[in-house]
């Protein structure tokens, strides 16, 4: 099987290539990219004109809530909002249930992934059962196709097994990924404890409880040599951490999410549980702050923190109701609205968040636009306007604060392995 993609304005931020070239794929892989390339008979062809071609994009950090809770989302069903959304490789966190702390569940992962349309990447505990006692056999999961570890939902508390955790994976070179988080700190609060938190009488959530636990964590990278990637950074105190860490040599990569750059704390006054994640939306000073850090490069990431809620659940009131909102569909507009067009990043600046950049924190061959690398391709309307209503949120649970929202952005093709596995038209 052949498919030409027609005249679309390739952008490879490997390469830095930036430019209206076609592409054309042979089986899973792409065999050439360049001017004027012959279409024949038995071709299927994409015109692109006008619109983007990407690597296909990587979102490092999603909730499938499979196993244990295949009411909210499944591996599959996930993985079809994420083929919709542009996505041709997502990273599944392990706190399902049970947690993902054993080959068996690797596997199941795997086989599961098999049926649906792109390339799931299991994340499996740092810790046995994600109790924070006693470490995980990270080469048995590694060997299972574990590409790294985390207790996402939940920090490593005690600062001795996050030092033997680095050690330990320092081994297989594989990161330790952190949700970054003082419990103590955290004190149960639910939102950003500041000036809203005040009027709206809630309890607060300082920003120091994620700042902390990124210098503590920080330390233990300089200490042991390992590597350590810090999910979802909200404040600006934390780009500041990681920015300095980063200029002293320390081996240390991070990551935000959408929600982070798009809003702050006011949204929760609006839309009450749709607005309770955590780490908390902060203030514009923060937001203002993430943007910097990700034009700059100290933020290596965007992920989407994809994390569905039953309704019924997100519905509670806002003490009880749980932390997090589905992402990977606003993903994209998000990025090319407030990033692209509110703040001027070049699609290289925007993109490399999603793309090369987490294929080089989990050695992901993916990735990348060039000859003889894997067909994974996004191609993308940057103009186009989308709205987020029930037809465009696939996702069985559209907990998101962006519902009714009109964004830029549409992803009209997503390709992965070769094959056209979500196209707008036909959608
Ligand atoms: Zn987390
Ligand atoms: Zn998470």
């Amino acid at each position: 099987m052949k498919i030409v993609i027609k005249n679309g304005r390739i952008i490879d931020p490997v390469s830095r290539t930036d430019e209206i070239l076609d592409l054309l794929i042979e089986d899973d892989k792409i065999s050439d990219i360049s001017r004027n390339i012959t279409v024949h008979d038995d071709y299927g062809v994409i015109n692109a004109g006008g619109l983007l071609v990407l690597p296909g994009l990587i979102d490092m950090h999603v909730h499938f809530r499979e196993p244990g809770r295949e009411d909210i989302e499944t591996i599959y069903g996930g993985s079809k909002v994420a083929a919709k959304s542009g996505f041709t490789s997502v990273c599944t966190m392990p706190n399902t249930n049970p947690v993902i702390d054993n080959q068996a569940l690797v596997r199941f992962i795997k086989f599961e992934a098999e049926k649906g349309p792109i390339n799931v990447f299991p994340i499996a505990t740092i810790t046995k059962g994600q109790k924070g006692e006693e470490i995980s056999e990270m080469g048995e999961l590694i060997s299972a196709g574990a590409v790294g570890f985390t207790d996402d939902g939940l920090p490593i508390m005690r600062s001795l097994l996050m030092r033997r955790a680095l050690e330990y994976a320092r081994m297989f070179d594989v990161p330790i990924i952190t949700h970054a988080e003082d419990l103590e700190l955290s004190d149960d609060g639910i939102m950003n404890e500041g000036k809203n938190s005040t009027l709206l009488g809630l309890k607060g959530i300082p920003r120091e409880s994620e700042e902390v636990m990124i210098a503590r964590d920080v330390i233990l990278t300089r200490l042991t040599g390992g590597r350590l990637h810090i999910a979802h950074i909200s404040s600006g105190g934390s780009v500041e951490i990681i920015r300095r860490a980063k200029s002293d040599g320390i081996k240390i990569t991070c990551e935000t999410a959408p929600h982070y750059f798009a809003l702050t704390d006011n949204a929760v006054a609006e839309h009450l549980s749709m607005a309770k994640m955590k780490p908390p939306l902060r203030t514009e000073e923060d937001r203002k702050a993430i943007i910097e850090g990700l034009k700059q490069g100290v933020i290596d990431v965007i992920a989407s923190d994809h994390a569905p809620h039953s309704l019924n659940e997100k519905m509670q009131e806002l003490e009880y109701a749980p932390f997090g909102i589905v992402g990977l569909e606003t993903s994209v507009p998000l990025i090319i609205t407030i990033l692209v067009r509110e703040n001027g990043f070049t699609y290289h600046e925007a993109f490399e968040k999603v793309t090369v950049n987490p294929a080089r924190i989990l050695k992901l061959d993916r990735g990348e636009l060039k000859a003889g690398k894997r067909a994974d391709i996004t191609i993308i309307d940057p103009d186009k306007k989308i709205i987020v209503d029930d037809t465009f949120m696939i996702s069985k649970c559209k907990n998101s604060p962006f519902i009714g929202k009109i964004l830029y952005g549409s992803v009209e093709y997503t390709i992965c392995n070769g094959n056209v596995v979500y196209s707008h038209k036909e959608f």
